[in-house]
């Protein structure tokens, strides 16, 4: 029987290229050939991977050209196939915004009552103005959205916004933001058992490197008498580690701690009386 291949589409290049590329890295996922290639074998895992213009990957996805596809959630919901959400993967993350001429009085949503709204996201942005009530025009157009205002072709913009610094640098002010999106694992209907069970074992992988990211290795000294506040604080997986110090009446304790929490928790941790605090990234973490 010849053997199965999961088939994953990643972009071919833009902004999710290199953090899908990075996290099947990360995940043990080996490719050996070039960037121009339209395809790729893993030469250590049952995966294929098929470079994609993003746009394209939700209905190649569905199609089963590929079984699996990353995008971003922005291209999901505006896409709408028949394909599954599997998994927030944690990178690209950014929102879609309403965004006007700097200096325009804008009052709130009324203000786009009877107006012409630019996007590249026609059934998302049609969606939120029917949620509200509102009647606009949209006007599609599929790249360079931020000049449409200045062009005199639409009042108003949605587009993808991350730091502001592109709506800044052509006159315009973000004033409503839409959907926040970060790239999301695909599925395609109806996956046979055995690229099923592919799939899980990459999942299982995907969770080991996205625990790892969010959680680093802690050690720290401290007084002995310290040593049952302090695992209060950070317990770790199960319990902290203890380990005497040459030092009479001190301990090493080693455990794990959210990225989140870090610096919430340093302050409690220093007035237990926890010295010499090191944090320490974590390659892979299975529960
Ligand atoms: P393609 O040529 O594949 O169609 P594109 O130009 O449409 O690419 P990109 O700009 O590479 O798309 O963005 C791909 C996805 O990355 C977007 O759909 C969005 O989910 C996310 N993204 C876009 N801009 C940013 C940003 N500034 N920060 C974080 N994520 C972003
Ligand atoms: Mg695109």
């Amino acid at each position: 029987m010849k053997l199965q291949r999961l088939r994953i589409a990643v972009q071919k290049s833009g902004r999710l290229r290199d953090g899908s590329m990075n996290l099947l890295k990360e995940a043990g996922i080996s490719f050996s050939n070039g960037k121009d290639q339209l395809k790729a074998p893993s030469s250590n895992f049952p995966v294929e991977l098929i470079f994609l213009r993003d746009d394209d990957i939700p209905q190649y996805v569905e199609d089963r050209v590929a079984d699996v596809g990353i995008v971003g959630e922005n291209i999901f919901i505006e896409k709408q196939r028949k394909n599954d959400p599997i998994k927030k993967l944690g990178f690209a993350q950014c929102r879609l915004s309403i965004a006007v001429p700097r200096g325009t009085a804008y009052t709130g949503l009324d203000w786009l009552e009877g107006k012409n709204i630019a996007t590249s996201y026609p059934e998302i942005v049609q969606q939120f103005l029917t949620r509200h009530r509102v009647k606009a025009g949209i006007h599609v157009i599929s790249g360079s959205v931020e000049i449409a205002p200045g062009i005199g072709l639409a009042d108003a913009i949605v587009d993808i916004v991350s730091t502001g610094s592109t709506l800044q640098s052509n006159g315009l002010q973000e004033v409503q933001p839409i959907m926040d999106s970060e790239a999301l694992l695909i599925a395609g209907p109806g996956l046979e058992t055995e690229r099923r069970e592919i799939l899980d074992q990459l999942l299982f992988r995907i969770e080991a490197v996205n625990s790892a990211r969010n959680n680093k290795y802690i050690l720290l000294n401290c007084p002995d008498e310290a040593i049952e506040r302090i695992s209060q604080v950070i317990p770790g997986m199960n319990s902290p580690t203890i380990m005497p110090l040459a030092r009479k009446g001190w301990s090493s304790l080693h455990s794990v701690v959210n990225e989140n929490d870090f610096w919430s928790q340093i302050d409690q941790l220093k007035a237990a009386g926890a010295e010499g605090i090191l944090v320490i990234p974590i390659e892979k973490m299975i529960r």
